[in-house]
């Protein structure tokens, strides 16, 4: 399992919900906690590592971890807050990005047990960012034109001197 980088057609794929949250998707789930962690991510989504299914985990600081199986959001707060974002399919680049300070969600764990959770700060953010893999949606998309242009433009710079 690795990563799928920007430009990947697979991230812009809208991921299926989980139908059977059984063994196959628990050792999903084990693996990808396994990525995260050796990349020193905070969240990651299958569609990431190529699994079109409507799931993600975190792993914030000392938070414990995380598992979201066909989460929605129910609702968000209407204030802002402004905080830099970056994503483990865009390495080395981070963009400001305003979303809604709290989120409430609705999801299952990997042991098949519902949960409605409401997070703010980080995690709040962090659960959007990973909602949004699922759609196909990438935090870049969420930047003005111009400042889309300058990342990706700071990332493939990146990414050639890397080469
Ligand atoms: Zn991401």
């Amino acid at each position: 399992m690795r990563v799928l980088i920007f430009g990947n057609e697979t991230l812009r794929q809208k991921s299926e919900p989980i139908k059977n949250i059984n063994e196959e998707i628990e050792t999903l789930v084990s693996g990808m906690f396994d990525i995260l962690e050796k990349h020193q991510g905070v969240g990651l989504a299958a569609i990431q590592i190529g699994m079109p299914k409507r799931l993600f985990i975190t792993q914030i600081g000392k938070d414990i971890p995380r598992v979201f199986i066909n989460p929605s959001v129910i609702e968000t707060s209407g204030e802002l807050a402004d905080y830099e974002e970056g994503c483990l399919s865009l390495p080395g680049v981070w963009g400001h990005i305003a979303r809604p300070k709290t989120v409430r969600l609705q999801a299952w764990n990997e042991k098949g047990k519902p949960f409605t959770m409401d997070a703010d700060g980080i995690l709040a953010r962090v659960i959007q960012h990973e909602c949004d893999h699922l759609d196909g949606t990438l935090f870049v998309d969420k930047l003005s034109a111009l400042k889309r242009e300058r990342l990706i433009n700071k990332y493939e710079k990146l990414k050639k001197a890397k080469k």
